[in-house]
Parts: C-alpha cells; sequence; structure tokens
C-alpha cells in the first residue's frame, strides 16, 4: 500500500515537472511598441503582422529543437523581421531626415556577457548578423558607420545597395515629419521656436524588432535591431545598439526594448530589469514593469520584453499597443498587439 501510494505520488510529481516544462517560454519577440490600435489597422494589416511574427517564432523554435544556441534563436528570428518590410529594421527601416536610412542593432549572450554592435550602417543587409560578428570575430563591443561597414565586408557578410532598405510608406512618414518642422518654424515666429527637428518625430510607432531566447542548456540571449526613428539627424543613435539601455542579457534574463530610445538610454532601462533582479531580489514582471514606468514617469514611451533562466517572461509597454509573440517549450505560439 505504502509503496503504491509513493509511486502515486512520485508518477504526479512528475507530470506536473513536464506540464510545467512544457509551458517554459524559450523564445519572446517584439515588432516595436507605439500608437498601434486596431480601428487604424485593417484585418489584412493584422493578419500580415501575426503571420510575420508567427515565422520570426518559428525561425528561433526551430533553431534552439534542432539543438542550436539561443544567439543562433535570436539571430534567426530577427533576420526574417529585418528582411520584412513591415517592420522597422532591415528592408522598411525609417529614413534619417536626410533622407537615408541609418541602421541600428546589437546582440549579447548571456552567460559570459560578451556582446557585438554595430550602429549607423547604411549597407548591411541584415545588420543584426554584423553585431553578431563584432561580438564573436573583433575583440571590441561596438563599431559605427563606415567602419562597422568595413568589417562587415571583410567578414564576408552581405552587403546591399542603400536602395534596398527603401519603401514608400517609410519615405512618406519622413515626408510628413518634414511637413510638421516646416510648419513649426512657421508657427514658432516668435524666437520661443523649439527645437522642432528634434527629438526626431514619433512616427505613431515604433517598429524596432527584438528577440530574447532561452536555450536547451538553459543560455540567455538578446538581441535588438531597428532603423531608429524617423527624422533622426545628426548621426543620432538609439538606444537598441547600446548594451545596458536596449538589449541586454546575463545568467538571470535577457531583455529587449523598443521606445523612444533617448528615455531608454537614460534608464539604461535592460539592464535595470536585470539590475533589480540581481540585486533587488525582484521577480521578472515586477523589474520589467517598474523600469516602463519610470519611463513614462520622465515622460517617454515604449515597451520590452523580457525572458528569465525559469522561462518567464513579462512584455511590458505604456504605449496602446507593441507587436509581440512568444512560444513555449512545446511549441505553443502566442501573438498579441493591443493592451
Ligand atoms: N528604440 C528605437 C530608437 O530609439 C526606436 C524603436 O524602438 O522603434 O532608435
Amino acid at each position: 500500500m505504502k509503496v503504491q501510494y509513493s509511486l502515486i505520488v512520485g508518477l504526479l510529481l512528475l507530470l506536473v515537472h513536464a506540464a510545467v516544462g512544457q509551458s517554459r517560454y524559450v523564445l519572446v519577440i517584439h515588432g516595436g511598441a507605439g500608437t498601434i490600435l486596431k480601428e487604424n489597422i485593417t484585418p489584412q494589416q493584422e493578419a500580415a503582422f501575426r503571420a510575420a511574427l508567427t515565422d520570426a517564432l518559428l525561425a528561433g523554435y526551430s533553431a534552439i529543437k534542432t539543438g542550436k544556441n539561443s544567439l543562433d534563436a535570436v539571430e534567426a528570428a530577427i533576420v526574417l523581421m529585418e528582411d520584412n518590410p513591415l517592420f522597422n529594421a532591415g528592408k522598411g527601416a525609417v529614413f534619417t531626415h536626410e533622407g537615408k536610412n541609418e541602421l541600428d542593432a546589437a546582440i549579447m549572450w548571456g552567460p559570459t556577457r560578451d556582446a557585438g554592435a554595430v550602429a549607423g550602417v547604411t549597407t548591411i543587409r541584415n545588420p543584426i548578423r554584423a553585431a553578431r560578428a563584432v561580438l564573436e570575430r573583433s575583440e571590441h563591443v561596438m563599431l559605427t558607420g563606415k567602419g562597422a561597414e568595413a568589417f562587415a565586408a571583410s567578414m564576408g557578410l552581405q552587403t546591399a545597395d542603400p536602395s534596398y532598405f527603401r519603401t514608400e510608406s517609410r519615405w512618406q512618414a519622413l515626408q510628413r515629419a518634414l511637413e510638421r518642422d516646416s510648419l513649426n518654424s512657421v508657427l514658432d515666429h516668435d524666437g520661443h521656436k523649439q527645437s522642432s527637428a528634434y527629438p526626431p518625430y514619433r512616427d505613431e510607432k515604433y517598429g524596432t524588432v527584438g528577440a530574447v531566447a532561452l536555450d536547451e542548456a538553459g543560455n540567455l540571449a538578446a538581441g535588438t535591431s531597428t532603423g531608429g526613428m524617423t527624422n533622426k539627424r545628426f548621426g543620432r543613435i538609439g538606444d537598441a545598439p547600446i548594451i545596458g539601455a536596449g538589449t541586454y542579457a546575463n545568467e538571470q534574463v535577457a531583455v529587449s526594448c523598443t521606445g523612444w530610445g533617448e528615455f531608454f538610454i537614460r534608464s539604461t532601462a535592460a539592464y535595470d530589469v536585470a539590475a533589480q533582479m540581481k540585486y533587488g531580489r525582484l521577480p521578472l514582471a515586477e523589474a520589467a514593469s517598474n523600469v516602463i514606468r519610470k519611463i513614462g514617469e520622465l515622460g517617454g514611451d515604449g515597451g520590452l520584453i523580457a525572458l528569465d533562466k525559469d522561462g518567464n517572461i513579462a512584455m511590458p509597454f505604456n504605449t496602446s499597443g507593441m507587436y509581440r509573440g512568444a512560444i513555449t517549450e512545446s511549441g505553443e505560439i502566442t501573438i498579441e498587439i493591443y493592451r
């Protein structure tokens, strides 16, 4: 009787363990936060976003399931989103004030905190691959502009003519921003002219992409890729390629942010999630939502995705929406867009 009882308890424990294991998240992605309202999106557009997010999740998931590490999963998911003009990264990136596409990306490997980033690049087809090459094949963490492009070419990464990144809808967004600037200049004739071209035009939504992953060996990684903000100028770099601001991973948590970059830089947002967990011993959800609340208090907006070593996730944002998705160890997918 006694033996039977412990057998049953043992079996139950096994079942619970399996069920918990199955519901552990292994990959979370975002496609930007912002003014994303159901009434402004057609069912076709929504379906396209859902399909793109699903494809990116499956690409990262299959990397993990075939024994690759979380860095591979992050890269695979982000490359697909960089190639998709729906997102503000790679093809479909927003335009600078001068009418160029200048791209930023970073990737970080939690176990050793190795990191790589590129900023202000215009001819690298997949900036996240260049960031990874910086991480693995250079002794530096961040390369910018022409130097980053020369490095990527020397590593044999695929280049692209700057015109490859152009999409008509992003070009029109720049035209609206420029028009708004010139209207401001006309209106501000009384000498109290605010810096109309700066902060950069907040193009209704931030379309940056990011991914955080947990592989079968328990290693975390994070990555983020973006065209930045429409109408940015003077070589402005956002939070995405700055380790600790828009991207961060250690042994305990991986984080990728999207939003008004200046506020995420000033808040060392991604690292603050990790720090609150490490030093304040806060659970992931609380640490992540604290960071977004504080960004709101400073006047900024956006969101983040975070995944901890136990497979818990958090996806807080203070905008009306954030394109986001997650996949569990057993392959169950969740995609959400609105609040
Ligand atoms: N955080 C990005 C930046 O400021 C923008 C975004 O999230 O879309 O460059």
